[in-house]
């Protein structure tokens, strides 16, 4: 055994020790665990992200990314009457390489970057310190917040990659006509390992949370709920009521709702079991755009998308800002350039699967890339 699974081994002991308590888990709370325990949850104890480790995001990809969403965030700051100060707050920065992208692109509008006060919203103390390594040369004040509510109030700009994907899902199976919560345990051949199993059928609150599509599906089905979703759009909502804002959300997943298992384990750009080893692999969801979609218009927002990520990327630039980075470089870097830019936007890469929504305040204009989003069977 490596010294990389010491740890993990005491957060499974852990994770055993609670189901002995409390009975079986919601896969919500073993993901919470898994992902945030702070000896050994997977964020909260390296730096997972990057070409080495465990797997690798569109930021860390290509600085063109960083530069087309600072693109993106000057154009909305004009939209909004160029507010100063402005909260520039990015969700889940990683290592900071997205945050100082967009920094590169701010120093070229002057008004903005003296304007701007970044703040990151993040849960691992690991990543913060990642972050803060990262960007000691920043041209605006940083701060850190755990959670969005805590960021100061004020006119906003809002960045989130990657960030819902690793929000807690539960997930629901019907089963002789019944909706029951998806939980871990322990596998009756009692080797210690983690196995799913059927727990309570879920309350009538968590039953109007499953998509009416998708309530009436036959025994088997597994949906996911995301139950972090609507308190961070009511966050979200109640800020850009108080103040003009634009948000800015990428990740993986579907726009209209599906059933189906999504939680997904990556460990060293493996796929993994899920329930193997917690802690020492990262644990994600698709997201459900469509739902977020109507969450935010519930909750008083204009929403903008979801378009996916490859077009939402031409859009902006990406084949100009490919070919000003090409420019006067060896034939081995115009190569990586381009491969770069195709792995961002080609639809068999990461152009389709992943997606693209906007949230604004009432009454603001759309977003760059972006137009209204229609909610089926709307006039
Ligand atoms: N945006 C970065 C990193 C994606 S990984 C990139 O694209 O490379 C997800 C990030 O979100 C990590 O920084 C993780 O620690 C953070 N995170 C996940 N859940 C969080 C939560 N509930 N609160 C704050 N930060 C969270």
């Amino acid at each position: 055994m490596t010294d990389d699974f010491r740890p993990a081994e005491m957060l499974a002991e852990r994770l055993r020790a609670r189901i002995a308590s409390e009975g079986p888990l919601p896969v919500s709370a073993f993901m919470m665990e898994a992902l945030f325990d702070p000896v050994a949850g997977f964020y909260a104890t390296k730096d997972p992200l990057g070409a080495h480790n465990d797997f690798i995001t569109a930021p860390e990809i290509s600085q063109m990314f960083g530069e087309l969403l600072g693109l993106w965030a000057v154009e909305c700051w004009s939209q909004m009457g160029s507010p100063d100060p402005v909260q520039l707050i990015e969700l889940g920065p990683g290592t900071g390489r997205m945050m100082s992208d967009v920094l590169r692109v701010l120093r070229a509008a002057p008004g903005l970057v003296d304007a701007a006060e970044a703040t990151l919203v993040e849960a691992s103390p690991a990543l913060k310190m990642v972050q803060g390594r990262n960007l000691s040369g920043a041209p605006v004040p940083l701060r850190w917040a755990p959670r969005l509510e805590a960021a100061r109030p004020g006119p906003t700009l809002l960045l989130a990659n990657e960030f819902l994907d690793c929000l807690p899902v539960r997930q629901a199976i019907r089963h002789d006509g019944a909706w029951r919560e998806r939980c871990v345990a322990l596998h009756p051949d009692e080797s210690g390992r983690f196995a799913f199993v059927l727990g309570a059928p879920l309350s009538a609150a968590d039953l109007a949370l499953i998509a009416p599509p998708l309530r009436d599906l036959p025994d088997g089905t597994l949906v996911e709920l995301r139950p972090s979703d609507a308190p961070l759009i009511n966050a979200l909502a109640e800020r850009f009521a108080a103040h003009p804002g634009y948000a800015l959300f990428i990740d993986y997943g579907a726009v209209e709702p599906e059933s189906g298992d999504t939680l997904q384990a990556i460990r060293k750009h493996e796929k993994v079991d899920p329930l193997d080893a917690p802690g020492t692999a990262d644990l994600t969801a698709w997201v459900a755009f469509g739902a977020l979609a109507r969450e935010g218009l519930k909750a008083g927002m204009q929403v903008f998308g979801p378009v996916e990520q490859g077009p939402f990327l031409k859009g902006l630039g990406l084949d100009v800002r490919a070919g000003l980075l090409a420019q006067g470089q060896d034939e081995a870097s115009r190569a990586r350039i381009e491969r770069q830019a195709a792995r961002l936007a080609g639809p068999g890469e990461m152009g389709a699967l992943f997606k693209v929504i906007a949230f604004a305040s009432p009454g603001l204009p759309a977003p760059p890339g972006l137009d209204r989003f229609e909610a089926p069977g709307a006039a």
